[in-house]
């Protein structure tokens, strides 16, 4: 047998005795409920020695490779895994690989063991009201102290800081430099004392996100992410795997294409003879697994070290294209039924909920026009966006901001 099938072999009979068969129930992720609940069971895996499959050994993960991930997966897909909604994938799919690729040893000793035993989970510090698309424009000052750091200023759209343990965020340690040169990357405890975390709340009713405050956050040096200044590395780094490389699930021979899919089935029930709704579906069934071709690629060019954000931007822009797209398709196929429905229906308002929900990966992690900006320059090698603000100390880009 080989090692990979001997893997196989010792998690089928692992699973049934320490994890629970999947339900037909769908839980909300967003809870402190859930997400104490499956800190349990992410910590059954790693006692078990199935967390962390692809992580280097010496920072508690197994060092094995994607097609032992691959397997895992397929095994488990039965049962109740880990689920901390986004905060699975900022903290497995990219703040850790970002870590373990720029942190200090002693860093990743604290960190990582604690992450694959459940007990951190792990947001993103990045925006700021005034810096999204343009991240290196960042104005949370992070000032040197005795013994580290000094963070103060304004963070927003943090997916569930709220239910995290740790943030990891960008501030600027260097006005006097252009702006992509004095940024630093730092850990921060979400219950450090100065550090006001606030959830929004959302159109759909939800509070995915939080706005946070930053008075004076003390952060130890060693609670520092890669080089003094040198941050831009780091975040180079991050936005190719938050575009979707080297993400858990992340495989790279997908799967062939399933059955048709059966939500658009349901909302089509009836009218499944029509050619327009024929095409439609067919359409979407198609985009799906483009969509899974992309991912699968840009895995296989992750794991050969050839992922650069341009590259990372096609299946970021592809998800985003096809994600709208299918919500719009199950929205019209749904006609009235999907926009106007009895609220004490169980699961119903669903359709509307995905259409609303649909226009995120087409701003999380970079907007379209960004990816298209990076494919642009990156890829196509096309002349780069003039900008004047890239060869000014950053102190002066703002100076100049406020006299215009
Ligand atoms: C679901 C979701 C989850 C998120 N999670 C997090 C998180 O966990 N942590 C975090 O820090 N942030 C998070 N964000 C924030 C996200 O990273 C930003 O919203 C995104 O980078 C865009 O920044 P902005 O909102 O400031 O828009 P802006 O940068 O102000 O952009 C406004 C518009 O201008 C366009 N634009 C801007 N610059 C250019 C340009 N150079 N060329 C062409 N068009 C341009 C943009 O495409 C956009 O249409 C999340 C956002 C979403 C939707």
């Amino acid at each position: 047998m080989s090692p990979v099938e001997e893997f196989r072999a010792e998690a089928r009979e692992w699973l049934p005795a320490n994890l629970d068969r999947r339900g037909t129930a769908v839980a909300d992720p967003h809870t402190p409920e859930h997400v104490a609940e499956h800190r349990a069971i992410q910590r059954r895996l790693f006692d078990g020695g199935f967390a962390g499959i692809t992580w280097p050994s010496e920072h508690g993960g197994r060092g094995l490779t994607p097609a032992h991930e691959r397997v895992f997966q397929e095994e488990a897909a039965g049962f109740v895994t880990p689920d901390f909604g986004i905060l699975s994938v900022t903290t497995f799919g990219s703040c850790v690989p970002t870590m373990i690729r720029h942190a200090t040893p002693e860093f990743l000793a604290r960190h990582v063991p604690r992450v694959l035993r459940g007990e951190e989970l792990w947001c993103q510090f990045f925006s700021e009201p005034a810096a999204g698309s343009d991240l290196a424009g960042v104005q949370t000052r992070a000032t040197r102290v005795d013994d580290g750091w000094r963070l103060d200023g304004a963070k927003i759209w943090s997916s569930l800081a709220h239910l995290a343990d740790w943030g990891m965020c960008l501030a600027r340690t260097n006005w006097d430099v252009p702006k992509h040169k004095g940024l630093t990357w730092f850990g921060v405890p979400t219950d450090a004392p100065g550090l006001t975390v606030r959830p929004i709340r959302q159109i759909g009713g939800s509070s995915e996100f939080c706005e946070e405050f930053l008075d004076g956050v003390a952060v130890p040096d060693a609670e520092r992410i890669g080089d003094v200044d040198r941050g831009w590395s780091v975040t180079s780094t991050l936005l190719v795997f938050e575009r979707g490389a080297g993400r858990p699930g992340a495989v790279e021979t997908p799967d062939a294409p399933g059955p048709l899919p059966a939500d658009l089935l349901a909302a089509a029930t009836g009218r499944l003879g029509e050619r327009e709704v024929r095409r439609r579906i067919a359409s979407a069934f198609v985009e799906d697994y483009v969509v899974a071709q992309l991912k699968a690629r840009i895995a296989t060019f992750s794991r050969l070290g050839k992922a650069d954000a341009g590259v990372a931007a096609y299946g970021k822009l592809g998800l985003a294209g096809a994600t709208a797209a299918r919500a719009r398709t199950a929205l019209e196929l749904g006609g009235a039924a999907a926009v106007a429905w009895d609220p004490a229906e169980a699961g119903a308002g669903a359709t509307a909920h995905a259409f609303l929900e649909s226009k995120k990966p087409a701003i999380a992690g970079g907007t379209e026009q960004m990816q298209r900006n990076g494919i642009a320059e990156r890829v196509l090698g096309l002349p780069r966006e003039r900008a004047v603000d890239v060869d000014l100390p950053f102190a002066e880009v703002l100076k100049r901001a406020r006299e215009w």
